[in-house]
């Protein structure tokens, strides 16, 4: 079985996406949340510590 974290919008607490693995170097995702519509970037690194900030516009 395959564990997926799921990652909540910073914006509406909604889901914004699943994660099955978190990688070595940290990344930026920025998406557009499907609930809220609001464009949210979210921070992944190796320590499993997933920093969220938002930009509205
Ligand atoms: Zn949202």
């Amino acid at each position: 079985m395959s564990k997926m974290t799921r990652i909540p919008c910073p914006k509406c607490g909604g889901r914004a996406f699943d994660i099955s693995k978190i990688p070595k170097e940290r990344i930026d995702v920025a998406l557009k949340c499907p609930r809220c519509h609001n464009i949210v970037t979210i921070e992944c690194s190796s320590d499993f510590k997933i920093k969220r900030t938002t930009s509205c516009k």
